[in-house]
């Protein structure tokens, strides 16, 4: 029996026969050909008007919130379920993040408490479609419109995944994306920034090339501090192989969640990923939530896992929880009760692309015996 790994890029002959072409060519006058034609794919893809690689999502976020204007004194709304990249550039720019809970059935911002936490200091609202899960987008534009805040997408999680033909990363005012390893389309790292908003486009364009101005005409002339959070050529040309086979990659994380739910979303009290109306989910991670009713913890499914040889994921910590935070939000387990409560009794399951069948039933079986164990 062979350990299944719960992620692992799917790299064809084409990303290899790219990646070696820019190694090979993609120097000099054409040291930015790929970043040029991985960018124009990806705006297509997610039919937006400019996008940016960037060496990750995180430098994404923070050039994005920069551009905005968030700094020292300002609130950003975000959910407390979040990988901690969604919250380090809110501090590094000096604003306090603000973490409310989670919905029970998509774990991703609930749109109520967005609304009941919002201060004159309010800058922004960052929407996280988890593990490939959608927020209740029009509810979040909706506050956007009525209080004059800006909401931003971390689609990191969410390539795929769309909202009555609105991709997830497109709807908000910016969206984000990552190309780490571990995510549904690589470049080992990197990152992706896009909009609709050309002022907003130029600012973050800047910012991204410690801050020269596209305009500027003088040599080593920065009119601003900004980052240096680019992306590189072989990198790129990668990302151009993955998004030429973005249907591939997508419809192979589709078919995963699938098959999972046919094993295991028939079960009562067993809970995956969900797919509401008019909405197509990316699931980039099929993850499994089991009501506390059942009585087994997440302990419980990282002993089995382990025993079964599968690499198995804990559901995101509340980031409330963590210690750097606390004193930003005391006594957030009695207020954030779904995103403290969730992750003691759910686990994120393997979906690499060339897992087979086989492995599918054999992660299944895990969960499966466990459950049937307690009836
Ligand atoms: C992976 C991830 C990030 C971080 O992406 P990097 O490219 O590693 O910076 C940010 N937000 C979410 C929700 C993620 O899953």
């Amino acid at each position: 029996m062979t350990r299944i790994f719960y992620t692992k890029p799917s790299i064809t002959d084409l990303e290899k026969k790219y990646a070696a072409d820019a190694v090979d060519t993609g120097w000099g006058a054409k040291c930015y050909d790929y970043i040029n034609r991985f960018e124009a794919l990806f705006a297509d893809y997610l039919g937006v008007k400019y996008a940016i690689a960037t060496s990750s999502c995180t430098g994404a976020l923070q050039m994005g919130l920069a551009a905005l204007g968030v700094g020292k004194g300002d609130e950003v709304i975000l959910a407390d379920t979040n990988w901690i990249a969604t919250a380090a550039p809110i501090l590094h720019l000096g604003a306090k993040p603000i973490f409310v809970d989670i919905l029970p059935d998509t774990w991703c911002l609930d749109p109520a408490q967005v609304e009941a936490r919002i201060t004159p200091r309010t800058k922004a609202i960052v929407a996280t479609h988890i593990y490939g899960n959608l927020c209740d987008m029009d509810a979040l534009l909706s506050i956007s419109e009525r209080y004059k805040i800006a909401v931003i997408e971390d689609a990191a999680e969410a390539i795929g995944s769309s909202n009555r033909d609105r991709k997830a990363g497109s709807m908000g005012l910016f969206g984000t994306f990552s190309f780490h390893g571990t995510k549904t389309v690589t470049t080992g790292e990197g990152g992706m920034f896009v909009t609709n908003d050309a002022e907003l486009f130029e600012k973050v364009l800047t910012l991204s090339n410690h801050g020269r101005a596209r305009g500027q005409t003088r040599q080593f002339w920065p009119d601003v501090i900004g980052f240096k959070f680019k992306m590189s050529n072989v990198q790129a040309a990668i990302g151009c192989g993955q998004i030429e086979r973005i249907e591939e990659l997508v419809g192979r994380k589709r078919e995963i969640l699938s098959l999972y739910k046919d094993k295991l979303g028939t079960l009562s009290d067993v809970f995956l990923n969900p797919e509401h109306a008019e909405t197509i989910n990316g699931a980039w991670m099929p993850t499994v939530v089991l009501s506390e009713r059942l009585g087994i913890t997440t302990k419980n499914l990282q002993e089995a896992f382990q025993e079964a040889d599968v690499d198995a994921r804990v559901f995101f910590h509340p980031l409330s929880s963590l210690p750097m935070f606390e004193k930003h939000c005391e006594n957030a387990n009695l207020y954030n009760l779904n995103a403290w409560s969730i992750p003691q009794r759910a686990i994120n399951l393997p979906s690499y692309h060339d897992m087979s069948s086989d492995d599918i039933d054999r992660v299944s079986n895990v969960v499966l015996d466990l459950v049937s164990r307690r009836r």
